[in-house]
């Protein structure tokens, strides 16, 4: 069935009970995250589409990139896809997320989707700023699902970005570095002009890791 609301479109064949308290949550979240973008208003309404069918949800995974456990949402079609809870706890990474969790991971996909909207005109897979969009949805969208950890940060990790294990871990480190030390501006810069990005990356990164030695107190 779909649902019309004033912001979004939802899409799904069984009513979760905690659709209200999901969108609340969303729109608590949308004007920061709308506000960072500098977006004032969306041509079209977001789609949102809940699968409560965890195989049909991997089949559509795959017509964009290999499937991994850990996916319980995406935005591969445009739109924000996300499992009902009850079918992402079908997974070992996800057997005890809680709503607070998705409400969190629904804001994460909301982050990706306002990166592509002021991207507009780019061709998939232009470049290699996978990394960068997830820097900002770990710190836009749900920054309370990571905690600080050391990681050893390479240029060479963030280009192959969904091939490391530690890369949401990275990303966040990243993403707490920037919001400290570049302006909201500049940020949004790179994230409109990935060339900028891969210019200023090295830097990035060398700060990224002096930054958290000194944070953790690293040696
Ligand atoms: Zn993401």
């Amino acid at each position: 069935m779909t649902i019309e609301k004033e912001k979004y479109i939802i899409e799904t064949d069984t009513l979760p009970v905690y659709l209200d308290e999901l969108l609340n949550h969303l729109d608590e979240k949308t004007e920061q995250i709308t506000s960072f973008f500098q977006i004032t208003k969306y041509d079209t309404k977001i789609k949102i589409v809940i699968w409560d069918d965890l195989e049909k949800y991997k089949e559509h995974i795959s017509k964009y990139m290999e499937y991994r456990d850990y996916i319980c949402g995406d935005t591969c079609d445009g739109n924000i896809n996300i499992l009902t809870l009850e079918e992402a706890h079908k997974e070992p990474p996800h057997k005890d997320m809680t709503l607070r969790e998705l409400k969190d991971v629904t804001a994460h996909e909301f982050v990706h989707i306002c990166h592509r909207y002021v991207q507009q005109g780019r061709k998939q897979d232009d470049y290699k700023d996978t990394w960068y969009y997830e820097v900002l949805a770990t710190n836009l969208g749900n920054p309370d699902d990571f905690t600080l950890k050391y990681n050893e940060i390479t240029h060479e990790k963030l280009l192959n970005f969904n091939k490391e294990n530690n890369n949401y871990s990275m990303a966040y480190a990243i993403g707490r570095y920037m919001f400290e030390n570049y302006s909201e501006e500049e940020m949004l810069e790179f994230a409109k002009y990935p060339k900028k990005l891969a210019l200023a990356a090295e830097e990035i990164i060398d700060g990224t890791m002096e930054w958290l030695k000194t944070k953790l107190k690293y040696k």
